[in-house]
């Protein structure tokens, strides 16, 4: 076994860290604080090519695979932008770019892969609704053929970066959850053109006021009589659900990513003020009962990041990787909340002030526990598919 970074990996790293040593904390903090998208780095990330990452060379990508991928967003959120911000990464290069890449015509990835490669063109997902939730196989947006298009209503909730999209991975029913056998048959997955759609008044969204991870905004969202070309199908009729868990696993893992580099920069924020603070004549980090938590932290995301990666090598393979982008999405994500707890509890009182980062850091770990897939549905995953426990649902 070689537990080294190929050199593809280790070239990512050094790329996206050179990229972010040009934007310190405090940048990142008047994004959030400003519900700004951060304009200089992602050009700079365009610049460099570091959108097309897993763009195909044929169409003007990297030409990299996923362990790639996911080390650029962990290098990202590692340099201070942390779990919520990171999203930045994942929306094009993820959901867009990846997906296409795997699943679009011929056509769709002439036209749209060289352009979201450059970030050109940007990309969301689209799959939560209000009255499914965690159980996506019971959407019920659904999608009816008409001629040659598809006319779509329902209604999406949460869906993140609608306003930057031009193309949203929209995931819609074609048969009604209660008629499909098996309940996996019968979802599709289109191509939504968002300011076309809602020029015609065919889509329209409202972002919701959320408490974290305002660089990108977060909305709910709306189809109405919504007309789709079946030329923008992506995949099969009927057969999204293949589409979809290639974009669940990859998000999983992408997310893991952003969660595993927001552990990251939490602990190195902890440790330093541990290191600095004195009370009681000597540093703070010098009490076990400061330095223990911290330590555990570095424990969990040192274990988080060898099972992430062999997620990503897995999917790279080819082979499945369902287990392990469960277990690397829950584990990373707990690395995160305990990394940014332990750091808040580490700055005392000053956590509590805006003129630390430790809040935000706080924050955005909050959401790795509940998206893109809650804790409990992970564990569910686990007691049920690796443990062969009975289901409660
Ligand atoms: C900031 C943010 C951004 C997001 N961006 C997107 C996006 O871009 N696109 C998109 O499609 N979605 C997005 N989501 C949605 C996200 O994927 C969902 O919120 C998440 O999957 C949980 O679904 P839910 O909110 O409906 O929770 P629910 O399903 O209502 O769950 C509520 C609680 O009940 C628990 N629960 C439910 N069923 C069980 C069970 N069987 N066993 C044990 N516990 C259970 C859950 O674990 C959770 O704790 C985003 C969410 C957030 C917060």
């Amino acid at each position: 076994m070689d537990f080294t970074l190929p050199e593809t990996a280790l070239a990512v790293q050094r790329g996206i860290a050179d990229v972010c040593s040009r934007y310190d904390m405090g940048y990142w903090e008047r994004c959030e604080a400003e519900k700004r998208w951060p304009d200089e780095v992602w050009a700079d990330l365009a610049k460099g090519g570091w959108l097309g990452l897993g763009v195909p060379e044929e169409y003007g990508g990297g030409g990299q695979g996923l362990l790639e991928m996911a080390v650029a967003t962990e290098t990202l959120a590692a340099s201070g932008s942390a779990g919520g911000s990171a999203f930045t990464y994942v929306l094009t290069p993820g959901f867009g770019a990846l997906t296409l890449s795997r699943h679009g015509t011929p056509e769709q990835k002439g036209t749209l892969l060289p352009r979201l490669a450059t970030g050109e063109l940007e990309t969301c997902f689209a799959l939560t609704e209000p009255d499914a939730g965690s159980n996506s196989l019971a959407i019920s947006t659904f999608a009816r053929q008409d001629g040659a298009e598809y006319v779509v209503n329902g209604q999406k909730i949460w869906i993140t970066g609608v306003q930057r999209a031009t193309w949203m991975m929209l995931v819609t029913r074609t048969i009604p959850a209660e008629e499909a056998k098996p309940r996996t048959n019968g979802m599709t997955v289109f191509l939504v053109n968002v300011p076309e759609a809602v020029e015609k008044g065919q889509l329209s969204y409202r972002p919701i006021p959320k408490m974290g991870a305002n660089t990108t905004p977060s909305n709910m969202v709306f189809f109405d009589d919504l007309r789709v070309p079946a030329a923008n199908v992506v995949g099969e009729v009927h057969g999204g659900a293949v589409v979809l868990w290639d974009i669940l696993n990859p998000e999983r893992i992408l997310l893991g990513a952003s969660a595993l580099g927001g552990a990251e920069v939490a602990l190195r924020v902890g440790v330093e003020y541990a290191r600095q603070r004195e009370v009681f004549g000597r540093p703070i980090g010098a009490n076990q009962a400061i330095a223990f938590p911290l330590a555990q932290v570095q424990a969990k995301i040192e274990l988080a990041r060898l099972m992430l990666y062999k997620a990503a090598w897995l999917f790279d393979q080819g082979l499945p990787c369902g287990t392990e982008s469960n277990i690397a999405k829950l584990t990373a994500s707990q690395a995160a909340w305990e990394a940014a707890d332990a750091a808040f509890q580490t700055h005392g009182g000053m956590a509590y002030s805006l003129e630390y980062p430790v809040a935000r850091l706080l924050t955005d770990a909050r959401i790795g526990k509940i998206a893109p897939v809650t804790e409990e549905l992970l564990l569910n995953y686990v007691a049920t598919q690796v443990l062969g426990l009975p289901r409660s649902f």
